[in-house]
């Protein structure tokens, strides 16, 4: 381990929203000097094995009676409304609307504390819906936004490596520079953040079978006129239809929940099923010029697309493995906190600054607190 002087060396595993997250958080904290190792950053062009750019995204919490997520959830949108706020820090990465959702399946959903919160009934119910709710939230375009995270992160003295890392203990033991030289970093790695999304799979020394995609996808449409959201749902027939307008002038039109769906681009015939939804729920979709002489059609639509594609959703049964185990560091060193943040499923937006914070902690008191020996009990979750 570094000297009591000396700033302790972290090295947090991934670089898509939950990473960049975490590393800003821990940096934040004094006494640590943060890298972060991935194989894919925001800025490069994207592929399904980085979900973070194919999100919509929106923060509308998922968490319903679930105490421990909807405190991550608020959270997380405290910091993003912030944020978001006029002349605030990252106030072009985000869109404050007017959101309404539908819940087919009458579920309550436990957001009465976002702002203009309203319960809806009768008329306003739309498409069959059996509850609903109106507030206001913000919608991200995670382009930007994840692009401003790697740029705070840099600019506030953060260190980034691309890697494919094999095992964690390639980097306990080799520490940064072994994938930026070739060769082992001379000061040891103090803990090690474990954030790489689905990549958690099969990263060696994690392996962690309870996680799993959950195909989604989606169509950008340009739209500059759309300045609210919408979502209609039914969770257990997995049927979530949504509109998610961006600053920029992009709507995102969604989607599918698909379990265990590998298929890594988009399938045309799931597009027109995705037009044909949006439209039902939002009419409005229609270029105004065309609206003025009739309802219009999926046909339409079809001009205003920039892009489909799809993202992997990295689900885990049993939710955000948050949580710390102790492994052997490089010779001589001892024993090494490994903290794991990964497994935020359809959430990694809307739960990234509060799952970021328990990281923190728990690596804070993990440092604090080394195991004796034979104390060790694995995990901490
Ligand atoms: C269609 C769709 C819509 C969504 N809508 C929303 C929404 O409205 N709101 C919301 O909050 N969320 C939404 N999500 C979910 C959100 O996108 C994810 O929860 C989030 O992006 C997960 O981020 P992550 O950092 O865990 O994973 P990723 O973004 O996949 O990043 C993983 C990182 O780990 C790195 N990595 C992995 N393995 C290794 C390895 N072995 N070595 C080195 N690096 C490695 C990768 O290179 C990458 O940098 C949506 C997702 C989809 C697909």
């Amino acid at each position: 381990m570094s000297s009591e002087s000396s700033p302790r060396n972290i090295v947090v595993i991934g670089a898509g929203v939950v990473g960049l997250t975490t590393a800003v958080k821990l940096q934040e904290q004094t006494g640590y000097r943060v890298t972060i190792i991935a194989e894919t950053f925001p800025t490069d062009p994207k592929t399904i094995k980085y979900t973070s750019l194919w999100a919509g995204a929106h923060h509308v919490s998922h968490a319903a009676e679930d105490a421990k997520m909807m405190a991550i959830d608020r959270e997380s949108f405290e910091v993003m409304w912030e944020l978001s706020a006029p002349g605030g820090a990252a106030e072009h990465c985000f869109l404050r609307i007017p959101q309404a959702d539908y819940c087919l399946d009458g579920r309550n959903e436990c957001l009465d504390w976002m702002p203009d919160f309203k319960q809806l009934s009768g008329d306003a119910l739309l498409g069959g819906a059996i509850s609903g709710s109106s507030f206001t939230t913000l919608t991200i375009d995670t382009p930007a936004y994840t692009a401003y995270l790697l740029a705070r992160f840099i600019s506030r003295g953060g260190t980034i490596v691309r890697g494919a890392v094999q095992h964690i203990s390639q980097v306990i033991e080799g520490g940064p520079n072994l994938f930026r030289s070739g060769k082992s970093s001379s000061e040891p790695v103090d803990a090690l953040v474990v954030c790489p999304g689905l990549g958690a799979r099969t990263l060696g020394g994690v392996e962690d079978k309870d996680v799993y995609p959950v195909r989604g996808q989606i169509v950008i449409i340009r739209a500059p006129w759309i300045d609210f959201g919408r979502t209609i749902s039914h969770v257990e027939q997995g049927l979530w239809t949504y509109v998610i307008p961006r600053r920029c002038g992009d709507v995102i039109l969604g989607g599918t929940k698909q379990d265990n769906d590998w298929y890594p681009i988009a399938r045309p015939e799931t597009t027109t099923d995705i037009l044909q939804r949006c439209l039902a729920l939002c009419p409005e979709l229609v270029p105004p010029s065309i609206r003025a002489q009739g309802p219009g059609t999926v046909d339409d639509l079809r001009p205003l697309i920039l892009e489909e594609g799809c993202g992997f959703r990295p689900q885990r049964k049993g939710g955000i493995r948050l949580g710390v185990e102790w492994v052997k560091g490089r010779g001589g060193q001892g024993l090494v906190p490994v903290v794991f943040n990964y497994g935020h499923g359809g959430g990694g937006y809307q739960s990234s600054w509060g799952s970021a914070t328990i990281a923190s902690d728990i690596l804070a008191n993990s440092l604090a607190n080394p195991p004796t020996p034979g104390s060790l009990t694995a995990s901490a979750e």
